[in-house]
């Protein structure tokens, strides 16, 4: 599977997640034990190529509650490794990938797999209850990599 490189944005090839995998060039780990803080370039870049689940935490300096959520996107980063990567991202610092993403509070969360969004959520949580969250997300939609449209709505239709 592929993995970019929080580091250095190199495309590692590697058999199966591991969190002792480091980086083919800079030699940084894969899985570093804390969430990367992301830029609207490497964003793209993880979720064009990463194969790995990724939850980002949309943010902003001034937000109180984003602190809190901050520690907790940290420590659920060692929780979930290597099955999910945690990340980071100044809305402040790209205020069009919010917009672009429909971030409207923060902190939001939002758990990509596969390039596209399959959860989001809002406010504070726990390191745990975003881990359990997270990994609840991923066995639910197991299975289901083309069934989900574009669209962000939810239609009751079935
Ligand atoms: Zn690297």
């Amino acid at each position: 599977m592929k993995l970019v490189c929080g580091q250095c944005g190199e495309v590692n090839g590697i058999t199966r997640p591991d969190t002792a995998a480091v980086c083919q060039r800079c030699r940084k780990q894969l899985f570093p034990g804390r969430a990367l803080a992301l830029t609207d370039e490497t964003f793209q870049r993880h979720l064009r190529i990463d194969e790995t689940p990724l939850l980002v935490d949309f943010w902003a300096p001034w937000c109180g509650p984003c602190r809190q959520m901050g520690r907790a996107i940290e420590q659920a980063a060692r929780e979930l490794a290597p099955d999910i990567r945690c990340a980071k991202l100044n809305i402040d610092d790209y205020p069009r990938l919010a917009k672009t993403r429909d971030v409207r509070a923060i902190p939001c969360l939002i758990l990509f797999r596969s390039g596209r969004e399959i959860a989001r959520r809002e406010g504070v949580a726990s390191a745990k209850q975003l881990a359990q969250w997270a990994r609840r997300q991923i066995l639910n939609t197991t299975g289901k990599h083309h069934g989900r449209r574009k669209s962000v709505s939810r239609s009751r239709s079935k």
